[in-house]
């Protein structure tokens, strides 16, 4: 989108801009942008219609991998002080939070008193404004859908400096621009969203170690129809009668019932701990096709081939990844590439020959998670629709990546997938339009709702959204 050049360069009054190199979580295509961190809701209408003519977006906890929230020579708001809760209902389940309050600061409040968030992604430190600009999903998305589903109301500051409350009833086509929108029609500072009733903050899980990816696409399909949450891990380098095995869990919250009798006194309690931090750098190419073809195997052979109704806490079912602070920087000092897509049902043989693909370019990823989305919603960027979604971390120096991912597009277009937004660094701008059909009503609403390109981001340049 272009951007004015007649809007002022200074910051408004009062507000200080650090100027600093920002990345998503890969570690990747860092840019040098104006960074502020407005201290109240109140602040941060002068910051958008003062913005600088590179424009503006908005920051959460930069859990994207890619620069979604990036705004290379331009400003970037940063919503980690806009992070106070304002309501929390304990009989109705709503809670009005600013943007920029963490999932995590939400699963604090609200447990105790019986509520979880309706949909967690993999890491609990988004924010409120990230999980609806994203629109994530979790490992409930066949039964609850993505977070979008649940949110009530937006409060949204667009690019003439006005605050509209934004309801999926009320204003319907502007809720389904900003959910998924990657911040694009405007800053998000406060929502209300419904949470779920639970009993405990335990999970009863069942784990099973599948032969291949037939069998790991039936162990989740049947998994889908049992449980509310579940997900695969399968090994993308495992090659021939072996290609996609995997483990699968699922899993439901616990009643107090299933507890055993020590910890029902205190059946929700939560203790969300940070263990050790990754060091600072890691040699690069650590992660090389040999260690994580081992950490593969390893991960493969300690799962149980089969185990039920194990309890886990909340953080290790949900959130393994957070136990270690920065664990992005294994990927060393080069960073890394996460690339998800989704296909429809029916084209269960385009995620046999993803696997067949990335298995035959040794590329190696061990974070690799296969799950089945249920129905979509009408978000108009949003990722999700009824299919089978993969995910994986490539570290960004795997040789022939490139290449590999352009092949893997080719494939999830021609099955009528797509990639997702927060994840995806280098899909090229044609086969977006064709993974997403409304591209098009997207950026007809933007060009009305901010002619002048006020919001924008590295992400927005690169594919014209
Ligand atoms: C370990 C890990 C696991 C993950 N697992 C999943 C998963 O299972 N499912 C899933 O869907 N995603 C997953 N993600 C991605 C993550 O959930 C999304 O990228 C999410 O948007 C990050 O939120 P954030 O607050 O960090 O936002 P940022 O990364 O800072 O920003 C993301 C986007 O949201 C916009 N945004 C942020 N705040 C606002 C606001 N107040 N107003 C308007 N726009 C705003 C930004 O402009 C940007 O476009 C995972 C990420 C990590 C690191």
């Amino acid at each position: 989108m272009p951007a004015s050049n007649t809007r002022p360069r200074q910051p408004p009054a009062g507000q200080r801009h650090q100027r600093m190199a920002l990345t998503g979580w890969g570690r990747t295509a860092p840019t040098v942008a104006d960074v502020t961190e407005p201290a109240g809701l109140a602040e941060v209408p002068t910051l958008v219609t003062s913005a600088p003519p590179r424009g503006v977006i908005a920051r959460g906890l930069g859990r994207s991998y890619n620069n979604a929230a990036q705004n290379g020579g331009g400003l970037v708001i940063s919503t980690t002080r806009l992070s106070r809760i304002t309501a929390l209902d304990p009989a109705a389940g709503l809670v009005t939070a600013e943007a920029g309050v963490s999932l995590e600061q939400l699963m604090t409040a609200a447990l105790p008193l019986g509520w979880f968030v309706p949909v967690s992604p993999g890491t609990r430190q988004v924010t409120v404004g990230g999980a609806i600009a994203a629109d994530v999903h979790g490992k409930n998305h066949h039964r609850a859908g993505s977070f979008a589903r649940h949110v009530r109301s937006i409060d949204l500051l667009t690019a003439d400096g006005e605050v509209r409350t934004v309801t999926p009833a009320g204003s319907p086509g502007l809720f389904w621009a900003t959910a998924g929108g990657m911040g694009l029609t405007g800053v998000i500072l406060r929502a209300t969203v419904a949470l779920t009733r639970v009993q405990t903050a335990r999970v009863l899980v069942d784990t099973m170690r599948t032969a291949d990816i037939d069998e790991t696409m039936a162990c989740l399909a049947a998994a889908d129809t049992s449980h509310g949450y579940s997900v695969a891990w399968a090994d993308c380098l495992a090659r021939g009668s072996r290609l996609g095995r995997g483990v699968v869990t699922s899993g439901d919250f616990a009643a107090v019932s299933d507890l055993p009798a020590g910890q029902r006194g205190d059946p929700l309690r939560f203790t969300p701990a940070s263990l050790a931090g990754a060091p600072p750098v890691f040699p690069n190419g650590l992660l090389s096709r040999r260690t994580v073809a081992l950490l593969n195997e390893a991960w493969y052979r300690k799962a149980p081939r089969r185990k039920t109704g194990e309890l886990q806490p909340v953080g290790a079912f949900f959130h393994p990844l957070d136990g270690i602070r920065n664990w992005n920087r294994v990927y060393g000092p080069a960073g890394f590439v996460q690339y998800q897509y989704v296909v429809p049902f029916g084209q269960e043989e385009a995620v046999r020959r993803s696997f067949e693909r990335i298995a035959a370019a040794r590329a190696p990823s061990f974070v690799t998670v296969l799950k089945r989305f249920g129905p979509g919603n009408p978000g108009l960027l949003s990722f999700p629709l009824p299919g089978w979604t993969l995910a994986l971390d490539f570290p960004a120096r795997t040789p022939g990546l490139a290449s590999l991912l352009d092949r893997l597009d080719d494939l999830v277009l021609a099955a009528g997938g797509r990639v997702y937004l927060a994840k995806d660094s280098r899909v090229r701008p044609a086969a977006l339009a064709g993974m997403y059909p409304r591209l098009g009503e997207f950026r007809e609403l933007r060009a009305q709702l901010d002619p002048g390109g006020v919001f924008v981001s590295d992400l927005a340049r690169r594919l014209s959204l």
